[in-house]
């Protein structure tokens, strides 16, 4: 076999039973996707990865070794067994490392080698709020930490029980959607519920809640599957259809939060001019403050049929860039789904879906040359004269800047991939390749000066990749989102990461965009915030949780030692 047609033992199996493989497995255990082979071969290009470096392997497969013992007395045990019963209370090895971990891969990499980082006492269900107003009492009596879970995709060490303690699981039975409210078009939902779920309820609103119409609740991240409502608001998390549904945060109209100090229960009205809005308080909180348990969102009319998609391919990025905020601030109405690859992220695209040779004449004809051309692509939603109005206006503005309408064939796989491409990831981690994302809010003026920066020092590392979207669109701005790769070891891939976000925040962006802080952006957070709105985080904890018990160590920068800070 010659190294052009080299396909490394892929394995395509669900995971084995009791494996670490099993736990750091996203998705369902039978979702798994590998590279085609067109993708392999850039990886292995981009990452100069001879067939050598395939020899090394671990799938993860193997089964749970010891795990260091918890911290929780049996006392404490017990006195949460009496709370939810002891079907809902886990302590054994398994699930105990199960609840301990998020997915960001500098977590899992390590566990599928068997490397495990803290692990929880205990996992532990409440079956409603009244647990959970039980717990958090007797937790913050007896100073046990509590680390709260909703879906477990986050993926900045957020979950990480630095301290021990216990975790609280929201999403085996607070997962329900109570109420849909058609005069008000709100819903009002257990945090615990994840996004199918959610979005299952709405869409069948009729035969559920016996509303006249069907609703949509507009938030779609690509972790969709995988997250529950709570944690979309208390990440301050960013849907797909962003640029015209809004993100979490401005979709909350009210919440019950179970904190250490008490509850807190806000009214659900549109607006209200009653001085600072404590609810705000908890948007982007990160279970450091305290349990969110119920939430009043805005929800949207389901029109499915109204859907129109498109694709142009723009002669640069910049043009496509200029094009896209022509549509944002031309107050005509946004797209939903609005999405701008730059040249490299458009090169790979052309090369894991290779077009014929006529289809490149035509596009170089056009002077849309590989190396600079630029994809756009997206989806409208809303009444049909209003998807048909942006859709004109848009081919318009495309039209002006060069670009070239190529259908809706590049949206609708987009559409179809967008919950499962990121699978490849997990696969192509058994043989030390790890992929991760990096993203940062960007206003026009300085968009491209990020742009160039963060590539530049991307591109300074060999042996590694970075390809950026610009994704979530506002007429003030948007989201610049880099995908890397980097072969070797974890070590390597922290460091190139730290270069990453360290070239992201010196040029003018944030530490993040939407995956939130957790013990990852944290080093980042005194210096970016600066320290006056700093000690307003301090304060708010400290008011909320007076024992530091909620998600204690380092989250959100609160409570981290000096020398982590950068
Ligand atoms: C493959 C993949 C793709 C992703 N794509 C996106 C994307 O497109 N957009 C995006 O925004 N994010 C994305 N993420 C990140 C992640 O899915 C989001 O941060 C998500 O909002 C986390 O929700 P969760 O319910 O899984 O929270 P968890 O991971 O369970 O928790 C995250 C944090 O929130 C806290 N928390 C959760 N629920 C509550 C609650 N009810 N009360 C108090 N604290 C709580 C936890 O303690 C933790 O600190 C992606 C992740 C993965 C793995």
């Amino acid at each position: 076999m010659t190294e052009d047609m080299f396909v490394p033992d892929w394995t395509k199996e669900p995971p084995a039973p009791g494996s670490y493989r099993s736990i750091v497995k996203i998705g369902r255990p039978d979702q798994i996707k590998v590279p085609s082979h067109q993708y392999f071969h850039l990886i292995q290009k981009e990452l100069k990865l001879d067939k050598k470096y395939f020899e090394d392997r671990c799938d993860g497969n193997q089964r749970l070794g010891s795990v260091p013992a918890s911290n929780l007395d049996a006392g404490a045990i017990e006195a949460f067994i009496g709370m939810v019963g002891s079907e809902n209370v886990q302590a054994d090895d398994y699930n105990r490392v199960k609840y301990s971990y998020g997915k960001l891969p500098e977590e899992t990499f390590p566990l599928k080698r068997g490397k495990l980082h803290e692990i929880t006492g205990a996992a532990v269900h409440p079956r409603d709020k009244e647990d959970v107003k039980k717990i958090v009492a007797f937790c913050n009596d007896n100073k046990i930490p509590i680390y709260v879970w909703g879906g477990g995709s986050g993926t900045t060490k957020a979950l990480l029980p630095e301290k021990g303690g216990i975790t609280l699981v929201l999403n085996t039975h607070m997962n329900r959607v109570l109420e849909v409210n058609e005069l008000n078009s709100t819903s009002r939902v257990q945090a615990g519920c994840m996004g199918p779920q959610y979005e299952d309820a709405l869409n069948n609103a009729p035969e559920r809640f016996k509303t006249i119409h069907r609703f949509t609740g507009g938030h779609f991240p690509q972790s969709w599957e995988l997250s529950s409502v709570g944690g979309w608001v208390v990440t301050s998390g960013s849907g797909q259809a962003s640029t015209y549904y809004g993100e979490p945060v401005n979709l909350v109209l009210s919440v019950e939060v179970v904190t250490p100090r008490g509850v807190i229960n806000t009214i659900d009205y549109p607006s209200t001019a009653t001085g600072p809005r404590v609810m705000d308080m908890f948007k982007g909180s990160e279970g450091a403050f305290g349990v969110v348990v119920e939430l009043t969102l805005k929800v949207f009319r389901y029109m499915p049929e109204n859907r129109l998609y498109y694709s142009y391919i723009f002669p640069t990025w910049h043009k496509a860039i200029d094009a896209a905020r022509e549509i944002c601030q031309g107050q005509f109405g946004l797209p939903a789904v609005l999405r701008v690859s730059d040249a490299e992220e458009t090169d790979h695209a052309f090369q894991m879906y290779p077009q014929k040779p006529a289809v490149e004449w035509f596009l170089g004809a056009f002077g849309l040359k590989r190396g600079e051309r630029s994809i756009c692509m997206g989806v409208i939603e809303g009444d049909s004269d209003f998807t048909k109005l942006v859709k004109r206006k848009m081919n318009r503005i495309a039209k002006s800047y060069g670009g070239l309408s190529i259908g809706s064939s590049g949206a609708k796989t987009w559409e179809k991939e967008r919950y499962f491409s990121f699978l490849i990831g997990e696969t192509i981690s058994d043989y030390n390749i790890l992929m991760d994302t990096v993203e940062t809010p960007v206003r026009w003026d300085n968009l491209h000066h990020i742009h160039d920066s963060v590539l530049a020092y991307a591109h300074s590392v060999p042996g590694t990749m970075c390809i950026s979207h610009a994704s979530h669109f506002y007429p003030y701005g948007t989201n610049l989102y880099f995908i890397f790769g980097i072969k070797g070891s974890v070590e390597d891939y922290v460091a190139y990461r730290t270069g990453l976000v360290d070239a992201m925040v010196r040029a003018g962006g944030t530490p993040s965009h939407h995956h939130g802080v957790g013990r990852l952006m944290n080093q980042w957070m005194e210096s970016f915030l600066g320290k006056e709105e700093m000690d307003a985080l301090r304060a708010m904890k400290k008011h909320f949780d007076p024992n530091n018990i909620m998600n204690p160590g380092g989250t959100l920068g609160l409570d981290m030692p000096d020398s982590i800070k950068r």
